[in-house]
């Protein structure tokens, strides 16, 4: 296996590691509300297979190798630095949203906005990170199905998120997520 490849499945096991105390942390508590419609579940479905079973076959295998492009070193080398910048990001997210994270969108009993640490400049920062991850894939994964699937999927999936995420956030937190959407940008930073 070659280091681009390697860095991709590193990557991954990576999120794996961040996300699990949070995720196993917040199954204690309760949820109040839940918004969960069939094409987001159809998107995110299609974003773990574009995430696992093809990178997998790709790395694994030469099924794929049809499908194969190759770039310059300097392409590779950018992929890895997004890829770090991604999880750099996704890190301080985790740390500073806590258990206030869920993998659909949710509202639970205690839940609190965070309004500190990365989400004063950004009110998006795991999905600025899943940004530059699928920016990042295909550049490591140099290959049409196995390197693409994710960033053309994540255009969808981001635009119907995010309208959906902040029409919940704004119905529970009102005039507070108004006042915090003014003072910062959605995933590109916004320095007050
Ligand atoms: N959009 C955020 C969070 C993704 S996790 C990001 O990209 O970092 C999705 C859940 O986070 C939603 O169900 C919502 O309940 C919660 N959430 C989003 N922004 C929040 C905030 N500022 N404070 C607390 N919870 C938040």
């Amino acid at each position: 296996m070659n280091l681009l490849k390697l860095t991709y499945w590193l990557a991954l096991v990576a999120q794996i590691i961040i996300r699990a105390p949070v995720a196993r942390e917040r199954t204690k508590e309760k949820i109040t509300e839940q918004r969960v419609t069939s094409q987001e579940k159809l998107l995110l479905n299609l974003l773990t297979i574009g995430g696992l079973p093809f990178p997998l076959i790709y790395s694994a295998t030469s099924w794929l190798s049809f499908a194969n492009y190759s770039l310059p070193a300097w392409a590779g080398w950018a992929g890895v630095i997004l890829i770090i910048l991604a999880l750099i990001v996704f890190w301080r997210a985790h740390a500073d949203l806590k258990t206030n994270w869920s993998p659909s969108l949710e509202i639970r009993e205690k839940h609190e906005l965070i309004t500190n640490g990365i989400y004063s400049i950004i009110r998006h920062p795991m999905y600025a990170s899943q940004w530059l991850f699928v920016i990042g894939q295909p550049l490591l994964l140099q290959n049409w199905l196995a390197g693409w699937l994710n960033l053309v999927v994540f255009i969808f999936f981001y635009s119907l998120r995010v309208r959906a995420e902040e029409k919940m956030m704004l119905d529970t937190f009102g005039e507070q997520y108004r006042d915090y959407m003014k003072k910062t940008g959605a995933i590109f930073p916004k320095f007050n």
